[in-house]
């Protein structure tokens, strides 16, 4: 399923997986406001499955989760350059 309101603030390069980004993380991911891990695939990528475990998270964020989420990916893509 597409993401049709993707953030550009937590898009990444076609070329950086999102275990790459992961990787690059100078901590664990952030979990959102619900608690809930983000999925990596719908928010910065653009696109993901039906079969995901991360489904709760194919919605559009909130400010609240961009704020917590957006600095996260922002410091991982600086470290790959
Ligand atoms: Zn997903």
């Amino acid at each position: 399923m597409l993401n049709s309101r993707l953030v550009p603030e937590l898009e990444i390069p076609a070329e950086v997986t999102v275990g790459r980004l992961i990787a690059a993380g100078d901590s664990p991911p952030p979990k959102d406001t619900k608690g809930k891990q983000f999925c990596f695939a719908f928010h910065c990528k653009g696109a993901c499955n039906t079969d995901c475990g991360r489904q709760f998270s194919h919605r559009a964020l909130s400010k609240a989760d961009i704020d917590l989420l957006g600095p996260w990916v922002t410091a991982a893509k600086a470290k790959l350059g």
